[in-house]
């Protein structure tokens, strides 16, 4: 049976967490706009940041924010990608409060800042330990009342629709199990990270790296889908599902790790790869599946009124943190690769779009500073949306396929029976990105043993 069209927009956006639905807010009333989420809005990741989100809180921070996020980063993160990020924030959280997100404040009305992990200076917003939850439903309640936005859960894009070195839509599966297609002159991908391919991951287990693996499928670029951030500490556990997040600001607020003896044996402050590679180590040496989180240095009116998701968690698994340590094991947690796109958030293949986790424009470089996704994945995302809309000379070329048979010519380039076993579909979806990031980490290992053999001979 030959796919035919079945749904005609101006921007199809796959993804409906925070990158998804910022997006959909800075394109205009009168553009027709599809969005997709595979399971339910509430079920990305973007509803899980605990944290919060950096802010440049004064001009005369820049600096220090630029180079924390480049230490962090290893220096490998693009300096272009930093600036605008560091640049763009404040009217990026001016939009967030006017979009109604309520952050911390001090007693005299100002904002309140939080500290994380390297960073120089407390300079992270946050609501309790719920940050990702209110902003992506104050988001949420906006897209809401778009009525140009066709908004479908349980929604799964299959592939995109390619000809002439361009993108024209995609393909997916609907919530009834339906293969239907999509075109429009923009696709923006918002598809989130890579976690449901570990075993242990703090991620929703459908954020499978789709996008990616569809990207390897058309041969448009991905950058370091190697760099992949482990969490030093999530909550310990022998169950099956995502680990439980034990924000990084529990840390910057005081609490201390420590080992069976109760010992530290770190400084809890360092960049995320440094702590983990400390844990691991303490774990080796002592043979035991976790080390501890004592938050008791926080006092229990702060572990529950800063940290009241994470004290009720705890609760649930049985630890009562304002009373004794609780067990911590690092687990993935954040993707610093993806998808390669310019400043303007868009793939090297034209007309297609990616923002967000699913993407890599450099600001994480190989590590990520704490708290800097959501910011990057909202600045970003505007981006895009921005840059399409002046596209006039692809809208036109886009009608233009549509009449003179290059669309359809796209459509019967379609092997449509691969679509029909969904399981087989992604399960070498995920073979196929698996053994792209086994190359990639490879080749990296390579390049950092040559660059250290050139190193020795110098010195
Ligand atoms: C536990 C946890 C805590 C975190 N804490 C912080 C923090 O404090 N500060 C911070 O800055 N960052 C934090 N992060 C990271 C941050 O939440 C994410 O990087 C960010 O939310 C990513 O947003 P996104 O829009 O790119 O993706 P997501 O919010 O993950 O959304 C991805 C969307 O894509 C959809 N999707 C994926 N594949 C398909 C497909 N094939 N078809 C259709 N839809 C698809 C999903 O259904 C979902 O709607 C945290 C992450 C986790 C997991």
């Amino acid at each position: 049976m030959k796919l035919s069209n079945n749904l005609n927009v101006d921007v199809i956006i796959v993804g409906t967490g925070v990158s998804g639905m910022y997006a959909a807010l800075n394109l205009p009333s009168n553009l027709k706009i599809l969005m997709l989420s595979k399971e339910t809005v509430e079920e990305s990741d973007s509803f899980l940041a605990q944290g919060g989100i950096c802010v440049l809180k004064d001009d005369k921070d820049y600096d220090n924010y630029y180079q924390d996020t480049m230490r962090a980063g290893h220096f490998e993160n693009n300096p272009q990608a930093v600036d605008i990020m560091i640049s763009s924030s404040k009217e990026t959280i001016r939009d967030l409060i006017n979009f109604g997100v309520d952050f911390e404040k001090e007693k005299d009305g100002s904002l309140a800042f939080t500290r994380e992990g390297a960073h120089s200076t407390p300079r992270i917003l946050f609501h309790e330990d719920i940050t990702g939850k209110e902003i992506s439903s104050k988001l949420y309640e906006q897209v809401k009342k778009l009525s140009n936005v066709t908004l479908l859960e349980h929604t799964t894009m299959l592939d995109i629709i390619e000809d002439s070195k361009r993108c024209y839509g995609i393909i997916y599966k609907d919530a009834n199990g339906d293969i239907k297609t999509a075109t429009a002159p923009f696709t923006i991908w918002a598809c989130g990270g890579i976690g449901g391919l570990f075993e242990h991951s703090t991620n929703f287990r459908q954020l499978t790296g789709d996008a990616l693996a569809i990207a390897l499928k058309h041969g448009i670029d991905l950058e370091h889908p190697d760099y992949i951030q482990i969490h030093p500490t999530t909550l310990y556990s022998t169950k099956k599902g995502r680990r439980f997040l034990i924000s990084e600001s529990v840390r910057g607020e005081g609490a201390k790790l420590i080992n069976s003896k109760g010992e530290r044996f770190t400084d809890e402050l360092q960049p995320r790869d440094v702590v983990t590679a400390a844990i691991r180590a303490e774990m080796t040496k002592e043979g035991t599946s976790h080390v501890w989180l004592d938050m008791r240095p926080l006092g229990e009116e702060e572990i529950k009124t800063h940290f009241p998701n994470i004290y009720e968690k705890c609760l649930e698994e049985g630890y009562d943190c304002t009373v004794k340590p609780i067990p911590v094991v690092p687990a993935q947690h954040y993707f610093m690769g993806g998808v390669k796109v310019d400043m303007n958030s868009e793939t090297s293949l034209s007309c297609l779009y990616a923002a967000g986790e699913t993407s890599c424009n450099g600001v994480h470089g190989a590590n990520r500073l704490a708290s800097n996704s959501l910011l990057e994945s909202l600045i970003f995302a505007k981006r895009a949306a921005r840059h399409l809309q002046d596209r006039e000379d692809d809208k036109k070329d886009y009608e233009a396929a549509c009449q003179d048979g290059r669309l359809e010519k796209a459509f019967d380039a379609i092997v449509d029976s691969e679509y029909y076993d969904f399981n087989q579909l992604m399960s070498d979806y995920s073979y196929s990105l698996n053994s792209e990031i086994r190359r990639q980490r490879k080749l990296t290992e390579i390049r950092n043993k040559s660059q250290a053999d050139k190193d020795d001979l110098l010195n």
